[in-house]
Order: structure tokens, then C-alpha cells, then sequence
């Protein structure tokens, strides 16, 4: 494997869980014991009910682009060669959204509403990111 030179999410607290099933294949949320409401990006409390209970729940990994930006000049140095490149906000069938990329699409080529599926990529020994890939036929 060659040294992934990106910015690597921290892993501590409802972050390290969240990343911890990524590592296992899974992509989980937190869904609320109370009203059943799913959330994302992790947090303690359900903006719904205010209940403080919930479970890390699977998800389906079904999703389509909510939306997109295509970025053509890099604003963080460690993305200097990856420009231009494009970062997706996919809306899962659970409902919450997750800000990721459609790794086999071009930018030019994404669409809003396109069918995505989840997929890990393994980018250091403890850290494997979600990324989304097309879904056809
Ligand atoms: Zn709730």
C-alpha cells in the first residue's frame, strides 16, 4: 500500500465507533431507541424526540447523489494533485446524508439523483474511508 497523504479523520469518541464498523465492511448510523429517527454525523442526542438513547444500526448502503461540487483548485495543499476532483453529499434510503465520493465517476459525469452503493477504501492499516460507487442496470 502506498502512504495514503490525505487528511485522515480522528479517531476518538462516536468518530472512532463510526470508522471501527467502516474497518469491519459495514456502514452504520446511530438510530434513535426513541423514535426510531436515523442521524448522521454522530452525536449524543436525537434532534427529534431529545431521547439520549440509541444503537448503531446497519445500513442498506443504497444512496443517491443529493448533491455535488466539483472542486477545480485545491484548498487544503495535500489535494494539489487530485484537482479537479469532485466531493458528493449522498443521501442514504435511511434518510441522512454523507459527505463522501463517487470514486468511479468522473466529475463531469455525476448527476444529482444518480444511484450510488457504498464501498470501503482501505486507505491505512487502522482507517478504511466510505466511498460510493455507481450503481447500473
Ligand atoms: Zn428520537
Amino acid at each position: 500500500m502506498t502512504e495514503y497523504s490525505l487528511p485522515l479523520p480522528v479517531l476518538e469518541g462516536h468518530s472512532a465507533d463510526f470508522y471501527g464498523f467502516c474497518k469491519e465492511g459495514e456502514l452504520r448510523f446511530q438510530r434513535c431507541d426513541g423514535c426510531g429517527a436515523w442521524r448522521h454525523v454522530p452525536r449524543e442526542l436525537c434532534a427529534e424526540c431529545g431521547s439520549w438513547e440509541w444503537t448503531w444500526t446497519l445500513s442498506s448502503g443504497k444512496g443517491e447523489v443529493f448533491t455535488y461540487t466539483v472542486v477545480g483548485r485545491a484548498l487544503h495543499p495535500a489535494f494539489d494533485d487530485s484537482v479537479p476532483y469532485a466531493v458528493s453529499v449522498v443521501e442514504m434510503e435511511e434518510g441522512v446524508r454523507v459527505l463522501s465520493r463517487v470514486a468511479d465517476v468522473e466529475p463531469g459525469e455525476l448527476e444529482i439523483g444518480m444511484p450510488v452503493q457504498v464501498d470501503f477504501e482501505a486507505v491505512t492499516d487502522e482507517i478504511s474511508l466510505p466511498i460510493f460507487r455507481r450503481v447500473t442496470g
